[in-house]
């Protein structure tokens, strides 16, 4: 059962952004003008509300977000921050992340390599459009120790302006759209910043016959949380000074809090400052990815969600002729795996080289593989094409 609060309509949305910004604006897919809308998922007698998400596990929710996601979040982190490694600086151990241990040989046979099984992917995608959603972090760059430089190397960048020469990409990411696009500097892509809170289609104008006819397309379901977002990062700007290493990201729709380059012995402590904030705000939500927190709208809008909405903006809503194909290495990545694993579509691939539980089909280990699996699609193509 799902409860809903009041949210203004995306489509006004895409006015205010199409005013705001003098751009042409797509119409929104069939369907979806009027249901999008906040929704707070509510919890079984256990807390589970069948989300994947660990921190509203184990949780009761009442009438109010506000104190439920307190409670959530005051839960998570007692249970899993404090009893953090003692290891110091940058490289300290992710204490979210399974360690690399025997479980790994069952994993991979549940999650098998997307390079391994390169021809199995290529031969489902047979006769229909592949198009490529790609995440940034630890997918197309190294994850760092400082987020202003995860830079993607100029290898790379080939590959993927190769794969984005055959097919509609998009870059779906946690990061601000303006931040990526200065990573990736490719014209020819789609970008979904902000955990797909911010789609802007390609600076260049796409070349597939599809979608030739469509313009510039700008999708910002969150705008009117702007105002609310800047305060917030004020705010865990000033509060967080005082914790060395501690750095905050404003990514436009949402922000992140780092805490890859803290003591782990202040790990808890500046989760707890975070969380103080954010009960505060009860149209927020605080969740976590790899080595850090997320604060986002409580809008239920999500990197699956942007997949949904570019895969029917490109016009290939048509379940059968399209094969979506999704790359990712966080929690937030979760969310399109799920879609792709409803739909029963395309290829999910989680970039680990530790067993985690996600929904994804493949795995690869790191960047590396990434990009010898975009390499293979292109070459893959020119046989198909020739
Ligand atoms: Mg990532």
């Amino acid at each position: 059962m799902l409860r809903k609060t009041k949210e203004e309509e995306p489509k006004n949305q895409l006015l205010m952004s199409m005013e705001n910004h003098k751009m042409t604006v797509m119409p929104l897919p069939k369907g979806r003008n009027s249901s999008i809308q906040a929704f707070i998922p509510a919890c079984d007698s256990t807390g589970n509300d069948g989300d994947n998400n660990n921190i509203t596990k184990k949780l009761s929710f009442s009438k109010h977000l506000h104190f439920d996601v307190c409670k959530c979040n005051t839960t998570w982190l007692k249970s899993t921050i404090s009893p953090f490694p003692t290891q110091r600086g940058c490289n300290a151990v992710d204490p979210f992340a399974t360690p690399h241990n025997k479980n790994y040989d069952q994993w991979i046979i549940q999650h098998p390599s997307a390079l391994e099984n390169f021809k199995e992917i290529v031969a489902a995608s047979k006769g229909k459009s592949i198009v490529m959603f790609l995440d940034y972090d630890g997918t197309l760059s190294p994850i760092v120790d400082n987020p202003d430089r995860a830079f993607m190397d100029d290898e790379m960048r080939d590959a993927v302006r190769e794969v984005a020469s055959c097919f509609p990409t998009a870059i779906v990411t946690g990061r601000s759209r303006d931040k990526v696009y200065k990573f990736v500097k490719l014209e020819e892509l789609y970008y979904a910043g902000s955990h797909g809170m911010d789609i802007q289609g390609p600076k260049k104008g796409p070349k597939f016959a599809k979608i030739k006819e469509k313009t510039v397309l700008l999708f910002q379901p969150a705008s009117k949380f702007l105002p609310l977002i800047r305060e917030v990062y004020k705010l865990l700007v000033e509060r967080t000074k005082s914790t060395p290493g501690a750095k905050v990201e404003n990514n436009k729709f949402c922000l992140s809090v780092h805490f890859r380059c803290v003591d782990p012995q202040k790990w808890s402590s500046l989760a707890e400052q975070v969380n103080a904030i954010i009960k505060e705000y009860p149209n927020l939500r605080l969740t976590r990815g790899r080595k850090v927190l997320e604060i986002r709208p409580i809008i239920r809008w999500d990197k699956g969600k942007a997949l949904e909405f570019l895969l029917e903006s490109l016009g290939f809503a048509d379940l059968h002729s399209v094969f979506p194909i999704y790359i990712g290495d966080d929690q937030s990545d979760e969310d399109a795996f799920k879609v792709l694993q409803y739909r029963r579509q395309g290829a999910s691939i989680i970039v680990s080289k530790s067993p985690k539980e996600t929904g994804a089909s493949y795995s690869l280990r790191e960047p590396a593989e990434v990009m010898k699996f975009l390499h293979g699609l292109v070459e893959s193509n020119k046989v198909t094409v020739n």
